[in-house]
């Protein structure tokens, strides 16, 4: 490999590179998240350095392309505080399809979308495989951060609730990086009194409805910007919930790179 660590970041390496790198893998990473508010104690970028930290642990230990993060996503229901960027659902969803069908063109034929941004831009992402898979003859993956983490971080929380910038999110960024989390301004931030039947502001929580924040709803239950106990989180966790997501995709990754190309036929375009 090129690259001075041993892994085939794109956004370093010249065409030439790439072209050579394709000689050993078919397989890119491409961490997507969101520039929002994750109250007093995490900065904006959380939702990208966490997938784009984990895409790199994965890219040490397999052969696969990391492409640069995509910053942006859908976050209207984080505007009510200064900082945060949100693009309409339709815009972000072609923008990531034409970011993977752009790879495509030049030999990319298995996409892993890591996702930072849970829950919200889930829906558009889901879509986005399937128009890959189904129109552009690409194997696609969606993989939400918090559902490949899932086990582990059930195995190690304290907390009753942990929805944003809480116990899970606070522990990943104290274990990816440390130096970005003031635990000194950490807060823990109530649940609503009011929330309705088959809802549940947890971040795995038991929904059997779906439903919305808006922006107005979100400041009026956090002043802070966090919901959930952000007070508990510890590197150990985090460190459990990274290895777990890690090994998790780097099984995903070294799978895929035993499989011959996806057939042309299973393209419509
Ligand atoms: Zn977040």
């Amino acid at each position: 490999m090129d690259d001075s660590d041993g892994i085939y970041r794109l956004a370093e390496l010249t065409w030439q590179e790439v072209e050579a790198a394709l000689e050993e893998t078919r397989t890119m990473l491409l961490p997507v998240g969101s520039t929002e508010q994750h109250g007093h104690h995490m900065p904006l970028g959380v939702d990208v350095y966490m997938p784009d930290a984990v895409a790199e642990r994965v890219a040490e230990q397999t052969d696969c392309l990391l492409a640069p993060p995509i910053w942006y996503g859908v976050s209207p229901h984080h505007t009510f505080k200064p900082g945060t960027f949100t693009v309409e659902s339709e815009t972000f969803q072609h923008y990531v399809r034409d970011i993977c069908v752009s790879a495509a063109e030049w030999g990319v034929e298995n996409v892993l979308l890591i996702n930072g941004h849970y829950l919200v831009q889930d829906p558009e992402l889901d879509v986005v495989v399937r128009e890959l898979t189904n129109e552009h003859g690409m194997r696609a993956f969606h993989v939400p951060l918090i559902s490949v983490f899932r086990d582990a971080a059930e195995a190690v929380r304290t907390s009753e609730l942990s929805f944003h910038a809480s116990e899970f999110e606070t522990s990943m960024m104290l274990e990816l990086f440390p130096e970005l989390v003031d635990m000194d301004r950490a807060e823990a931030v109530d649940g609503p009194e009011d929330a309705l039947p088959l809802t549940d502001y947890d971040a795995f929580g038991d929904n059997r409805v779906g439903w919305s924040l808006s922006a107005d709803r979100m400041d009026e239950l956090t002043h802070t910007g966090n919901l959930g106990d952000a007070t508990v989180a510890t590197r150990e966790k985090g460190k459990r919930m990274v290895d777990d997501v890690v090994g998790n995709v780097t099984q995903l990754v070294d799978a895929l790179a035993g499989l011959d190309a996806p057939s042309a036929d299973d393209a419509t375009e």
